[in-house]
């Protein structure tokens, strides 16, 4: 496995790989580092896409607010780096921020109206961020396919917009969401969670789990609503930013009467936490 820093070692990667004169496919497995099995499981599915994988690990600045976890985000590079070589990864490309950005850089990369609703709405310029990172990674790595996982649903929908309104030539997969056993969706962060945080955490994924049950829009947003207050109530608190029930290729809110599928999405928080979680419901 190839480990690069910068721009010049990773065209030698992709020289030394075939890569660059066409001879082999190459899938990227954007991250921020920290891996568990949520991020493991893309490595794999991109091992299906392509000959060879690319693991970026960047916490990119550009995407946390000024009063977000940017400095304190969890920094695991030695694990990192075995978790990749273990799972069949070729490349793992990992600059640093200085690297990456020039201190006078001027352009970045819009999301339009979707970046302004549910996640955009409590995290202002985060998706202009992830999209600017996006494209320069498929700019600097120029993968043929790109994995990223259902986990950030909207992340997801507005890259593939982006790769829609821009041409890129990229084919973008979705990866399922990886869940521990008591149902919490795997995240780099849940490792800031104490004990009675994790268990009021649950109620994201039991909040999702009884709104997927219902059969219309209304009942689901209720269903899902009643769990997350009675988390409300909990020791440690639960602290709701949004629940919704969006299109699943806009993030916008469907109609009462809307058949076919949404994504049931909610964010809150525990501590110092943030969670998010979502899940696919289908009406008839
Ligand atoms: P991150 O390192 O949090 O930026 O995530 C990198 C990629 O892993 C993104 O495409 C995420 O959607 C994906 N990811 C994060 N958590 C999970 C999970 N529990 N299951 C599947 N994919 C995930």
């Amino acid at each position: 496995m190839i480990v690069a820093t910068d721009r010049a070692e990773l065209t030698a990667a992709r020289e030394a790989l075939g890569v660059a004169r066409g001879k082999a496919t190459l899938a990227l497995v954007p991250t921020m580092g920290a891996l568990h099995e949520g991020h493991r499981s893309l490595i794999r599915l991109a091992r299906e896409h392509a000959d060879h994988v690319a693991v970026s690990i960047f916490v990119n600045p550009l995407q946390f607010g000024p009063n977000e976890d940017f400095s304190r985000y969890p920094r695991t590079f030695d694990t990192d780096l075995a978790a990749c070589e273990a799972e069949g990864a070729s490349v793992v490309f990992a600059p640093d921020p200085a690297a990456m950005y020039l201190p006078d850089r001027q352009v970045t990369v819009s999301p339009g109206t979707m970046g302004t609703v549910a996640e955009g709405a409590f995290r202002p310029g985060h998706f202009e961020g992830v999209l600017t990172v996006v494209l320069k990674l498929f700019n600097l790595v120029r993968p043929d396919v790109a994995v990223f996982g259902d986990k950030d649903a909207q992340q997801l929908a507005i890259i593939r917009r982006m790769v829609t309104d821009l041409d890129l030539p990229v084919e973008v997969v979705g990866a399922p969401t990886i869940r521990d056993a008591d149902g919490l969706a795997m995240s780099s962060r849940n490792r800031y969670l104490g004990p009675a945080e994790r268990i009021t955490g649950l109620a994201l994924s039991r909040a999702l789990r009884a709104g997927a049950e219902r059969h219309t829009p209304q009942e689901t947003l209720d269903a899902a609503h009643a769990v997350l207050r009675a988390a409300e109530t909990a020791d440690p608190p639960l602290a709701v930013d949004y629940l919704v029930l969006v299109d699943p290729g806009t993030f916008a809110e469907v109609r009462p009467s809307h058949r076919g599928r949404a994504v049931l999405a909610v964010a809150a928080r525990v501590g110092t936490t943030r969670l998010i979680d979502n899940v696919v419901v289908s009406y008839a």
